[in-house]
């Protein structure tokens, strides 16, 4: 089933109209027409289905039908990541979406490539991915910022996951067993690094647990996914269990 991002008030018998890229999609490359169904979701209202009503050259109608799912809310955990090559940022964007991610912020530290970051780009894939995975949102990603400023507006509530290669923290099963469910953040560094100034900053907030993501020294983008999986699996949605049990439910 086809699964659509759109950006209009999804309702009872409510007509949307698609044009540009969505609407090539589905009638030139997916060879859909008048009366062929699609989902839609659009962040807010749930997921519904909608049916094609009008396909012209320049775009097509669809009307809504039925709320197929409600509007669900997802654990509260942003990715912060430092700006790396365009290939693996592409896929952290991706790989961080169907992890279920709310939002992804950039970051520039001592070591980073000057930011030659295309956030349309980057929006496009992130939200080609929510339509892909299921999801009911599409996570928003944040321009760069220096860490620096970052870190200095941290809010307080947010406990942050703070992926230090350096070697010296806990396995992050153990750092977060028993941690609470959020709202979190998942901290990863550049290709080059944190420098030890870095480090310490990041763990001068109160926020910070610093974790081990193993012995090896992992891309950045496999750091990513490495590190959301461990985090869902133990605090988010990735076990299956409800949001926010750090251990498996004994079931009797
Ligand atoms: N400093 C390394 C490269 C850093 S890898 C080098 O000099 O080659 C990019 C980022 O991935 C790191 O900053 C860290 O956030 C994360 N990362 C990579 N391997 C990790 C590990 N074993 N444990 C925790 N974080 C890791």
């Amino acid at each position: 089933m086809i699964r659509l991002f759109v950006q209009v008030p999804l309702r009872e018998g409510g007509d949307v109209p698609l044009e540009g890229d969505q609407s090539h999609y589905l009638i030139r490359v997916m060879r859909l027409g008048e009366g062929d169904e699609v989902r839609l979701f659009n962040g807010a209202d749930g997921e519904w289905s909608a049916r094609i009503v009008e396909a012209g050259k320049r775009g097509c109608r669809l009307r809504t039908e039925a709320m197929a799912r409600p509007q669900s809310s997802a654990p509260d955990v942003e990715l912060n990541v430092a700006l790396v090559k365009r290939a693996p940022l592409e896929t952290i964007v991706e790989k961080a979406t169907e992890l279920g991610v709310n939002c992804i912020r950039l970051l520039r530290t001592e070591r980073t490539n000057p930011d030659h970051t295309n956030l349309e780009r980057l929006a496009a894939i992130a939200r080609e991915a929510a339509e892909q995975c299921g999801r009911l949102d599409v996570p928003q990603i944040h321009a760069a910022e220096r860490l620096a400023d970052r870190l200095a507006a941290w809010d307080g509530e947010r406990a942050l996951m703070f992926c230090d290669e350096a070697g010296d923290a806990q396995g992050a099963v153990a750092a977060l067993l028993g941690k609470g469910p959020g709202p979190w953040a998942v901290l990863i560094g550049p290709e080059g690094g944190f420098t030890s100034a870095e480090r310490s900053a990041i763990r001068s907030l109160a926020a910070t647990t610093p974790v081990s993501l193993g012995p090896r020294i992992l891309r950045a983008d496999t750091a990513v996914i490495a590190a959301l999986s461990v985090w869902q699996s133990v605090l988010g949605d990735g076990a299956g269990l409800e949001v926010g049990s750090a251990l498996p439910q004994v079931r009797d």
